[in-house]
């Protein structure tokens, strides 16, 4: 997908800060962060929202929920805990139509979100 961004930030072609990569997934910081730490985990296919998730990109999906885990590992929030979410098309308050799950953690997050 030449003109998304999430793409174009896989590819390198925009700057991220990276804090975890594999063969299907890429995960990086949030530009405008919601807590102190707040990454965007993606996959390095191009899937526009979750209602494309299916039979044939499933390998990286399950990929994208091994790598949680890990990425919590790697910023120290496994045993604090965290967030992870999704947000779905215009009212889910999708900006970027690249399938992303923001990982929010490091404070005291409230519930419902609003
Ligand atoms: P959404 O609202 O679609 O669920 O989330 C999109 C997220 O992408 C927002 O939290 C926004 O701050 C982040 N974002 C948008 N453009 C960029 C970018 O170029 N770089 C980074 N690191 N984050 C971005
Ligand atoms: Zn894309």
């Amino acid at each position: 997908m030449e003109d998304c961004i999430f793409c174009k930030i896989v590819k390198g072609d925009i700057p991220s800060e990276k804090v975890y990569e594999d063969d299907k997934v890429y995960a990086f910081k949030d530009l405008n962060p919601e807590a102190p730490i707040h990454v965007l985990i993606i996959p390095k296919m191009h899937i526009k929202s979750t209602n494309e998730i299916s039979e044939e990109n499933s390998s990286s999906i399950s990929n994208l929920f091994i790598s949680v885990a890990k990425i919590a590992k790697i910023l120290n929030i496994d045993e604090s805990g965290y967030r992870v979410v999704n947000n779905c098309g215009k009212q889910g308050g999708q900006t970027v139509e690249h399938l992303h799950f923001h990982m929010l953690g490091g404070r005291d997050l409230t519930w419902p979100p609003g």
